[in-house]
């Protein structure tokens, strides 16, 4: 059925539904200045999870840095809370605060011990990856010879979903991924990756993962970095697309949005980078030359050429946050 709604009435609908970006590309440090999460709360989104670290980091440097932003949130309370449960997003939302939550890219940050994941969760850490593109003690990484799910592995599985902290399998490598979704009981997501039928890279997944991932009641969240969508490109059209193919293969419901944007920063990245350029493999197009990410100022747009294609009112909400808010609902319990 074409849904016929003018522009107005779009901005009214990303206004009033809950907008919910499943991972931000925010590099994890201490010294970052998190005055940069209002271009989300200027765009109307009412819920980002950030990155406090990801494999290349240490457990103190992960500790580190998750100390810094949740004191910085807690600290700015006039427009930013800190979500534990569902019921501070909502609370969040009518008091127009950004509602922010951690998450971390690579077991690492356990260091190999298993209490560490119920201190993040106390800490504010609402999801988990397993590997960040190359393997670890956990899992195998999407750029590494995937060693599968480890033992050590399983045992992060059951903890996770005891604990509440949502199951991320992005940057995670397929074997790795297909066995964290046959042992999670809990609905599992991956946060920021893209079909690869669409844009081949080893950073994507293929539609047996994209199955699986529906099965369990989760959520592929729409990665905006130009590389991971095709050809550089992040015009709306082109996360439409990929938004398209998942809807079509396992249902709207099915799909959100991880930009996996950031904004200007005010540290050196790219020094840090350069120390450890294992983690991005030549022939994946990380060299490409001013890689191009799509954000949360897209987000309109993202609504307006769904609604124009014919995706009904409710499926829209679901897209761009509702979907991620039932996993969460059911997770974080
Ligand atoms: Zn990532």
């Amino acid at each position: 059925m074409y849904n016929s709604m003018n522009l107005e009435e779009i901005k009214k609908l990303c206004a009033q539904t809950l907008v919910w970006d499943a991972h931000a590309g925010v590099f994890p440090n201490h010294e970052i200045d998190l005055t940069l999460l209002n271009e989300w709360r200027k765009n109307s989104v009412n819920y980002v999870s950030i990155n406090v670290g990801f494999d290349v980091m240490s457990m103190n440097q992960t500790l580190e840095t998750l100390a810094a932003y949740r004191n910085w949130v807690l600290k700015n309370n006039d427009l930013f809370v800190l979500a534990c449960n569902m019921g501070d997003v909502v609370i969040a939302k009518k008091e127009g605060k950004l509602a922010v939550a951690f998450d971390i890219e690579g077991m690492n940050a356990l260091s190999g011990n298993i209490n560490m994941l119920s201190l993040y969760h106390g800490l504010g850490v609402r999801q988990m990856l397993f590997a960040y593109n190359l393997n670890n003690k956990a899992a195998g990484g999407c750029h590494d010879t995937d060693i599968g799910l480890s033992t050590f592995g399983k045992t992060i599985v059951k903890e996770m979903n005891r604990v509440g902290i949502i199951i991320d399998c992005s940057h995670a490598g397929l074997k790795t991924t297909m066995d964290i979704m046959v042992h999670s009981t809990k609905p599992v997501v991956f946060s920021h990756s893209n079909p690869s039928t669409i844009c081949e890279h080893q950073r994507n997944i293929s539609d047996d993962q994209i199955k699986a991932c529906a099965k369990t009641g989760g959520v592929i969240g729409i990665n905006g970095m130009g590389i991971f969508l095709g050809n550089n490109d992040i015009n709306t059209h082109r996360i439409v697309r990929h938004i398209c193919y998942i809807s079509e293969l396992v249902g709207s419901e099915h799909v959100g949005i991880g930009f996996d944007y950031s904004p200007q920063l005010d540290i050196d990245v790219s020094a840090i980078l350069a120390t450890r350029p294992d983690f991005w493999p030549p022939g994946q197009s990380y060299d490409t030359p001013d890689i191009k990410h799509a954000g949360p100022s897209q987000i309109v747009d993202i609504a307006a050429v769904l609604t124009g294609i014919g995706f009904k009112t409710n499926e829209v909400e679901g897209i761009l946050g509702k979907n991620f808010q039932r996993v969460a609902s059911i997770v974080w319990q």
